[in-house]
């Protein structure tokens, strides 16, 4: 059957009568992919695999939360939506916004923001408010705004955004059989981490009002992930067990210091024995570049914070030796080029157009 994105895909485990028309872009049924050379590097004889959310509609798993996001606001009869965003939500709120034929507001921090993801929002139509200040500026000012102005918010403190989100696990589940030892994700909002935490319990069948209609999920054993959180050091209230007033990183996606699921993310922490850890900017780049080079996989830099942080713990034992292992890379490289290139255009090597200098640089680099 034709696939026409997750809202149609899982109706029935998703808060949407059959009267609700969709606002899809055939998000969602992303790749789960195992990594085939770096649990060797790294002495792992469990599995690694990489869920790339990379590869959605506008390159993140952002897109999962704003079709249901978008499709309520519709349905409701909103003109307008609105989000305060590191990049990856006001991209996702651009294009599903013109999708919809409404207008998307976005507020985005003052410098700090992925040039690509800037790029698509501007490209979506939407109307972007660049603020001075960050992302938890735009969002204070936006739960303010929201109040009186007649637009929906779209963030992740909006309910149906967690509930397209949570289709990711659905999928990781029905592609596993089960459910994997443990899920390993980036954490900034914390909304992702809810989400997936709400979708596996309702898979195995754990909350009763979860509906159950086939699939690869009747195979499945019942047992649930240990959830791991990682943030950037810069940026770590989960470590720092509060608020950070200045948050600051490389991987701009998650440069956060209020999130806004922290109850919720610290649910998951807790009823799945998992546990939240941080990762500096030069492990999260390390581990980006990493997975580029040895499995061809590109995401942004917060997305490797995931892998990052499990190679650590599979390292110092607290990942068990053959579990499985499930790393939500949640955004796509290509959205942030410079910061590969501002690292150094290592393997480009200049010569003369001439045979026998192209042929002695290619000699020289054989492996
Ligand atoms: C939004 C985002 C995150 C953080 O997800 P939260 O739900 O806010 O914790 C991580 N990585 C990327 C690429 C994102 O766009």
């Amino acid at each position: 059957m034709h696939y026409t994105g997750l809202v149609n895909r899982y109706r029935s485990r998703l808060p949407f009568g059959p009267e609700v028309k969709a606002v899809t872009l055939n998000e969602g049924n992303t790749p789960l992919i195992e990594l085939v050379n770096i649990p060797k590097l790294a002495g792992f004889e469990g599995r690694i695999l990489v869920k790339f959310e990379g590869l959605n509609p506008t390159g993140s798993f952002k897109d999962r939360g704003m079709t249901a996001a978008v499709t309520q606001a519709v349905h409701e009869g909103s003109k307008a939506i609105i989000c305060a965003s590191t990049g990856n939500t006001s991209a996702a709120a651009a294009a599903y916004a013109a999708r919809a034929g409404i207008t998307a507001f976005v507020l985005i921090p003052e410098g700090k923001i992925a040039l690509g993801k800037l790029a698509q929002a501007v490209v979506h139509g939407a109307v972007v408010v660049q603020i001075q200040g960050n992302f938890d500026d735009g969002m204070r000012l936006v739960k303010e705004v929201a109040q009186t102005a007649p637009v929906a918010i779209v963030n992740s403190i909006n309910p149906y955004r967690l509930q397209g989100q949570k289709t990711a696990a659905f999928e990781i589940v029905e592609a596993l059989g089960r459910a994997p030892d443990y899920h390993c994700l980036p954490v900034g909002n914390a909304g992702n981490i809810s989400a997936y935490w709400m979708g596996y319990k309702e898979a195995t069948g754990q909350r009763a009002t979860a509906s159950m209609d086939g699939y690869a999920l009747e195979a499945f054993s019942g047992n649930l992930p240990k959830m791991a959180g990682y943030q950037a050091a810069g940026a770590a209230p989960f470590l720092r067990g509060g608020r950070v007033a200045n948050p600051e990183t490389v991987a701009t996606a998650i440069r956060i210091g209020d999130p806004q699921s922290w109850d919720h993310a610290w649910a998951a922490q807790k009823e799945s024995g998992g546990w939240f850890d941080e990762c500096t900017d030069p492990e999260i780049l390390a581990t980006q570049r990493l997975l580029a080079e040895k499995e061809g996989i590109w995401c942004e830099p917060a997305s490797a914070a995931s892998l990052c942080g499990a190679l650590r713990d599979i390292k110092n034992g607290k990942i068990a030796q053959g579990s499985t292992v499930v790393c939500t890379l949640t955004g796509n490289g290509l959205k942030d080029p410079d910061i590969v290139i501002q690292a150094g255009l290592k393997g480009l090597v200049q010569v003369a157009a001439e045979r026998a200098a192209v042929e002695q640089a290619i000699v020289s680099q054989l492996r």
